[in-house]
């Protein structure tokens, strides 16, 4: 792969826990006129994604009752689960976190939903918010 030049840290995506997909995307694909953009279903949740302009919002239901959208709909009810930035360096974000002593859920990145490789951290470190970083 060619090295691009750098695009600067964006929002990804927006992941929101839901029970009931079909019920809740009319009003982001309808009412507020958002695409829907096909993504593999991940991580135990079927995924319905809707665009805003470069970035997505992910609409998370839980596939079984031990998925983790399952445990955060118990414990917090529907709403934002997580926050997706795109950064240059994934790698080197990484790297940073964890010196800087950001606690990591993933160490190494791994596959996400949307085909790119994908790391979370730990929302103790980042001020509640679970924060997933993705490449572009
Ligand atoms: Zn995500």
């Amino acid at each position: 792969m060619s090295d691009p030049a750098p695009r600067g840290t964006r929002i990804a995506h927006i992941g929101i826990a839901v029970r009931d997909l079909d019920a809740i995307l009319p009003f982001y694909r309808d009412l507020l006129g958002m695409p829907e953009v096909p993504l593999a279903d991940a991580d135990g949740a079927r995924i319905e994604a809707v665009g805003a302009g470069e970035s997505l919002v992910e609409l998370l239901e839980p596939a079984s009752d031990e998925s983790p959208i399952a445990k955060f709909l118990a414990k917090r009810g529907p709403g934002i689960h997580h926050v997706c930035f795109a950064v240059d360096d994934l790698e080197g974000t990484l790297a940073r976190a964890k010196a800087a002593g950001v606690k990591l859920i993933d160490e190494v990145p791994r596959m996400g939903a949307e085909g790119k490789r994908i790391a979370f951290l730990h929302p103790s470190s980042t001020a509640g918010v679970l924060v997933e970083l993705t490449e572009h």
